[in-house]
């Protein structure tokens, strides 16, 4: 009889550092310093040297980051900026919330990540900046982006919330634009015991704005310069994610394998489709993500063998009551709303035992098989 196999599971993550984290939180406790102390400044060092870049900048999420990078480099009302139409909505609202106009741009329907040719379509004389978002833990073709970028002298931030660890042509992400932008929400590669995230940046002024901004625009206590935020990481996150950071390739590495299991288990199965990987890029599966046309069918099958699945995402932005005053509408994204219409998410995380990938792979053909 199979155990039941939950989507995600931090188990096996938090297990093994349970006593670590315990201790750390006792340490965070007893100092006393609960705000931008001694823990965020190694983490911001730690997490930029691991992402191959000068300055790292904590702040409280992944849509803090977007926001806080997006202020830091001037953009605002007046200004266009190219995000992929298929992406988390925190990407667009990030952009909607300075007062900029997100322009979306379809992806490549096999690596779900942005098609440089139709951010080139996109771009007019009010375009400011490209957002790429590494979907799903794939980085995004980083080479032609940052080419045309330059061509163009547009800004570059990435959204690298899914992508910590993955690279492109070697380099690593969070490295390659103006800013990077991460999210480290519990559910992602690196995830906190509750919400933070980071900027990373190679450019000191920009790296200087982006903490100002983070703290009310306040270089030092009671005065401040300029307009800012309260967007501020913890003491205890950052120490909790100084602690994780050490283990971040070894559970990356635990999602390649599994993904390679599936890869090998799924090949050839009724209609579905497998994530594609461009040549240059490395994924680390954020999400393992599918596509087949009978995916309600397979979801409820999934759900009677225990297995459970997500869909990432079922509404693509476009098509939110929240994103009503962008004007688009259904049909403007056809590649993106396929995506939404057929994408599954099927369990990936350390922990995620060998023998239950298999089971899954078997529930999954067995569905195929027995389709009518
Ligand atoms: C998770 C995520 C975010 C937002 O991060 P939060 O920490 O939840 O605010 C932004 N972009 C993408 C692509 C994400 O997956």
């Amino acid at each position: 009889m199979q155990a039941p196999i939950p989507f995600m599971s931090f188990d096996h993550m938090h297990g093994p550092i349970r006593e670590e984290l315990i201790k750390k939180f006792t340490d965070v406790l007893d100092s006393g310093r609960f705000i931008l102390g001694p823990e965020v400044s190694a983490f911001e060092a730690a997490f930029a040297k691991y992402c191959g870049c000068r300055f790292g900048i904590g702040v409280s999420s992944g849509l803090a980051a977007l926001e806080v990078s997006l202020q830091a480099l001037d953009i605002g009302p007046g200004d266009e900026v190219i995000v992929p139409a298929n992406t988390y909505i925190a990407t667009i609202m990030a952009v909607m919330s300075t007062g900029a106009k997100p322009v979306l741009a379809e992806p490549y329907k096999d690596t779900y990540n942005l098609d440089p040719s139709r951010v080139a379509e996109a771009i007019t004389s009010q375009t400011k900046a490209i957002i790429p978002v590494h979907l799903y833990g794939q980085v995004c073709d980083m080479g032609a982006i940052m080419h045309l970028a330059h061509d163009t002298k547009l800004l570059v931030i990435e959204d690298n919330a899914q992508s910590q660890g993955a690279t492109f042509n070697g380099q690593p992400t969070g490295s390659f634009g103006d800013f990077s932008a991460t999210s480290f929400y519990p559910g992602k590669n690196l995830g906190a015991l509750g919400d933070a995230g980071a900027v990373t940046t190679n450019q000191p002024a920009l790296a200087e704005k982006a903490a100002l901004i983070r703290n009310y625009g306040s270089p030092k206590k009671y005065y401040n310069s300029i307009l800012g935020k309260n967007a501020r990481l913890d003491e205890l996150q950052a120490a909790l994610l100084g602690i994780k950071l050490p283990y971040l390739d070894g559970w990356n590495k635990i999602r390649q394998g599994i993904a390679k299991q599936y890869d090998h288990l799924l090949k050839d199965v009724g209609d579905l489709v497998l994530p594609a990987v461009h040549p240059q890029a490395t994924h680390v599966y954020h999400q393992y993500v599918v596509r087949t046309a009978h995916r309600q069918a397979l979801i409820d099958h999934c759900t009677s063998k225990d297995i459970g699945t997500l869909i990432h995402y079922p509404v693509p932005p476009h098509l939110q009551d929240a994103c009503k005053s962008l004007g688009y509408r259904k049909g403007d994204f056809p590649i993106t709303e396929e995506i939404a219409e057929t994408c599954l998410s099927l369990p990936v995380y350390p922990g995620l035992q060998e023998d239950e990938v298999a089971y899954i792979a078997k529930m999954i053909r067995a569905f195929f098989e027995e389709m009518p």
